[in-house]
């Protein structure tokens, strides 16, 4: 939605959620090196919030991420270090038209005439870890992080161990202090390879401790950015040596004086005096020029051996630098201009068909490794049949890889399409288990008919059963569940609870010992009295999500009663039957939550008796004690509650969920009975009815206090 379409309490709302996914992101990316969206997103996002910003200045908030550098450093190991001038960001334009406008306000800034010649630089923004390095008397004394600009991290004994960033400078016109800043980065091949690296460190790790080993539990990085920003803030400096980091030069900060005229006089210096700066640096004319230097760099970027993310512009006259000073954050006189989301080329080397829990056929495509938008990927989802048509892949083509908006990479180009060669042929029997695999009626999923004789399913069963929303059995992997289904020892989860008797079989194995099986069969045993709400959702249950268990649950408490209401919903026959029928199902469907569709599934499942015996025998191994929602003691216990109006920080689900947790009952109607109004802007009729009844009202903010004070 254009921000000018929104009111102003969705747009308060929009900036709200704005600042906490950038905070967020922010924190994970500067001070964790651990981030969850992609650069592309986190654009979108700041973009986002400058426009809304833009239109409803006065809801501009305190915590604007507008505001913000980087992150502040927190929880260092490293020592602090204050920037003598602060280290700024840039301001990002994504379009030719931007770079126009940001050309224009300079000019207009400087009130230059249109025959005055405004000479720029131009040179590519690497995907790096700031820095600023201090050098008195031509001696480096100081390596500090950005940070937030105002604060970053020592890592003055880190950066000893990078070969680009000389101990010395060297030549001419040193000032007796002078900080360089630029960027240090990992080089992609030398990331791949510090990953791999990680991988087989893990395992070597697991195996000298007899333990399993599960590659999906290593930390490796996400990309070169975060590689570098890892590698080199470690306390023990040691680590940094090993990683082969570079470092590149683009500005300076305090200098005693500045040892030039123009931003291009006084990079060739600092070249000159011994740090490197990028090849690609240049002066430019025009517009038309700065727009050629972008597209030759953007085009020339895949060839690079580390990863850039678009081209920074300068204003080269210094004095000019100075006359426009900064704005917020960022200088006025510079611009990044960002490259559009990444695409990447690489070949489709085989087509690998997974079989989930539903027994539904994906497609996976295995790649050759490769960056995309920052990202190692060696795995893309071809999603269904219909996809690899419409592709027209085949295992040996070349495809092209884009990440963007989604964090998941697409195939969104097949560049051997014309290839003389067969298409590929989607499989129309099950690879697990040999059964036919067909696509129903309308579908495009093409499923196992095998049900729960494929050994996919059953596998897939059982790790959703173990996973971390159901049971929650530590120890108990994917690997582990395959290879001890490969030995026939779990068919059912019932079975997970009788692996004690199979101990001697375990140690046997490859890589167990006495301590990783005793772990093991610990774990199993703390689950024998589970959470019944978990313990339903566990079984997989068609439709029957973590929620709806719980729905379930809250109503039944018990699962034999939950089975029972649910068999006899089920019963299509028989006139008395039918009448139990009605009332069992007019009974589920009335839980809040619950739907036709769950009844239906819910009886579908007992109405097979595999399913019957599956249950019995899982419920001969395991106790779960009757169902409690959990409340907490609070001023609200014991009352009804309604919700009325626009709630701004909340959706109206979550404030009844709270309501529930505190031990009160969320009522949709106001009534002689309800006890609380919580009520927000455009409450209408319901204040009204509240007030004639003399019930108390408060606002949102008031109710978050309720909720805080609670805990
Ligand atoms: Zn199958």
């Amino acid at each position: 939605m254009t921000a000018d379409s929104l009111n102003e309490a969705e747009a308060a709302n929009e900036l709200m959620r704005l600042a906490r996914q950038i905070n967020r992101a922010n924190r994970l990316y500067h001070a964790e090196d651990a981030p969850e969206i992609s650069d592309a997103e986190y654009d979108a996002l700041v973009r986002r919030n400058a426009e809304l910003e833009a239109a409803f200045p006065h809801l501009a908030r305190a915590d604007s991420p507008s505001n913000k550098v980087g992150h502040e450093v927190a929880a260092s190991p490293l020592g602090k270090v204050a920037h003598e001038v602060r280290m700024m960001s840039l301001d990002n334009a994504f379009t030719d038209e931007e770079v126009g406008e940001f050309l224009a306000r300079v000019r207009r800034f400087l009130s230059l005439p249109a025959d005055e010649p405004l000479v720029m630089t131009a040179e590519d923004k690497i995907d790096g870890l700031s820095c600023s390095l201090r050098y008195e008397h031509g001696r480096l004394v100081r390596a500090a992080t950005r940070g937030d600009g105002q604060v970053g991290e020592d890592v003055t004994a880190n950066v000893a161990h990078i070969a680009d960033i000389v101990q010395e400078l060297k030549g001419e016109g040193i000032p007796e202090i002078f900080e360089v800043r630029g960027e240090v980065y990992m080089e992609k091949g030398a990331f791949l390879a510090l990953n791999a690296h990680l991988m087989d460190e893990a395992r070597e790790a697991a195996e000298s401790r007899g333990e399993a080993f599960d590659d999906s539990k290593v930390r490796q990085f996400a990309n070169p950015r975060n590689a570098a920003a890892g590698s080199l803030r470690q306390k023990d400096a040691a680590v940094t040596a090993k990683r082969p980091l570079r470092f590149w030069a683009h500005g300076w900060g305090a200098a005693s004086h500045v040892p030039g005229e123009s931003q291009h006089e006084v990079i060739r210096r600092i070249e000159a005096w011994g740090l490197p700066v990028s090849p690609q640096f240049r002066q430019c004319h025009s517009l038309d020029d700065m727009l050629a230097a972008y597209r030759a760099i953007r085009d020339g970027r895949a060839a690079l051996p580390f990863e850039i993310d678009g081209v920074v512009y300068k204003v080269d006259r210094l004095d000019w630098q100075q006359r426009l000073g900064f704005v917020a954050k960022a200088p006025r006189w510079a611009m990044a201009h960002k490259f559009p989301a990444e695409r990447a080329e690489t070949v489709l080397e085989s087509i690998d068909i997974q079989v989930g829990r539903t027994g539904k056929l994906t497609p996976v495509g295995r790649l050759k490794p490769v960056l995309v938008g920052g990202v190692t990927v060696t795995n893309v989802t071809l999603h269904n049949r219909d996809e690899i048509a419409r592709l027209g892949v085949r295992p040996g083509d070349r495809v092209v890889l884009q990440r963007a908006g989604d964090v998941i990479p697409q195939v969104v180009d097949n560049l051997s399409r014309e290839e003389p060669r067969d298409p590929y042929v989607f499989p129309d029997h099950c690879p697990e288990c040999g059964s036919e695999a067909v696509a129903a009626e309308g579908e495009v999923d093409v499923r196992c008919t095998g049900g729960l004789i494929c050994p996919a399913q059953r596998t897939e069963r059982l790790k959703h059963f173990v996973s971390r929303a159901a049971l929650d059995i530590e120890g108990l992997g994917e690997k582990t569940i395959d290879e001890f289904f490969a030995k026939g020892w779990l068919e059912s989860p019932a079975d997970i609870f009788r692996l004690r008797k199979r101990r001697e079989d375990i140690l046997a194995l490859e890589g167990w010992k006495d301590k990783s099986v005793d772990n093991l069969l610990a774990a199993v045993e703390s689950k024998r009295s589970p959470d019944a709400a978990r313990l339903l959702f566990g079984l997989g249950i068609r439709h029957v999500g973590a929620v709806t268990a719980r729905d379930l649950l809250k109503r039944f408490t018990t699962l034999p009663e939950l089975r029972a209401l649910a068999e006899q919903a089920h019963v299509k026959d028989g006139e008395e039957e039918v009448k139990a029928a009605s009332d069992a199902y007019a009974e589920l469907v009335s839980i809040d939550g619950v739907g036709p569709v769950v009844v239906e599934a819910l009886g579908d499942f007992f109405h097979e008796e595999h399913n019957r015996a599956v249950w019995d025998d899982l419920l001969s191994e395991v106790t779960p004690p009757p169902y409690v929602v959990e409340t907490k003691e609070s001023p609200v216990s014991g009352k009804t509650v309604v919700f009325t109006g626009k709630l701004e920080t909340m959706s109206r689900d979550e404030a009844k969920a709270q309501a529930e947790r505190l031990g009160a009952k969320a009522a949709g109607s106001v009534s002689p009975k309800t006890d609380l109004v919580v009520a927000g802007p455009g409450a209408g009729s319901k204040l009204k009815k509240a007030a004639e009844l003399g019930i108390e009202v408060i606002d949102e903010a008031a109710w978050a206090d309720i909720v805080r004070a609670a805990g």
